[in-house]
């Protein structure tokens, strides 16, 4: 991809699963002023020279069904995943089912996982890691070379910088 093209990403998960916060600290900006989203937020940042279009929008129940005017011409779908709320993940992956992978307009996107606030996280990582992916079933939802998994933290930071190369490195 040239580096004067927009890579457009759009943040997705549960509500509280630290969307917003994410992409605060991506931005640079502070953390811990931030409400729930309301709506949407659309922000520019730049990475290893590429442009990233960042949408992030709410994730309130009420909200779900508006993902699909955002859709259009996205590249990465970024999921975030509370590791915290483990008993949510199911929620998740039907979550991430119906409104990612069945979405006919965000066919062959890539996609991002992000298990988020690891920062709090005080159990085995790579036990968490293969919990996740099992459970949003990630192995048969999506092609192999089409996903990836980040460890990561909203508010540390840890994650986010290998998260974008990943991101930026891919092919559009
Ligand atoms: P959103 O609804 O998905 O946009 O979630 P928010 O970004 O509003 O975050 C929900 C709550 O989780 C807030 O209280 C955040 O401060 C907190 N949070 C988000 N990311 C992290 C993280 O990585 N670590 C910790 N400890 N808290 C986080």
């Amino acid at each position: 991809k040239a580096k004067d093209a927009e890579v457009r990403v759009l943040t997705l998960g549960l509500d509280n699963s630290g969307k917003t916060t994410i992409v605060k600290k991506m931005l640079g900006e502070d953390t811990q002023a931030i409400s729930p989203t309301m709506g949407f937020q659309i922000n520019t940042m730049t990475h290893a020279g590429y442009t990233l279009n960042i949408w992030d929008i709410g994730g309130q129940t009420t909200l779900r069904g508006f993902w699909g005017n955002y859709f259009d011409k996205t590249n990465v779908v970024v999921w975030v995943v509370d590791c915290m709320s483990v008993e949510r993940l199911h929620e998740s992956y039907t979550e991430l089912r119906e409104k990612v992978i069945l979405e006919d307009r965000l066919v062959g996107v890539y996609l991002v996982v992000v298990i988020n606030k690891i920062d709090l996280w005080q159990g085995d990582l790579e036990a968490l890691q293969q919990r996740v992916v099992e459970v949003l079933d990630l192995d048969n939802l999506v092609e192999p070379e089409k996903w990836t998994v980040a460890l990561a933290s909203g508010i540390t930071g840890e994650g986010l910088d290998e998260m974008l190369d990943w991101v930026v490195q891919r092919d559009y």
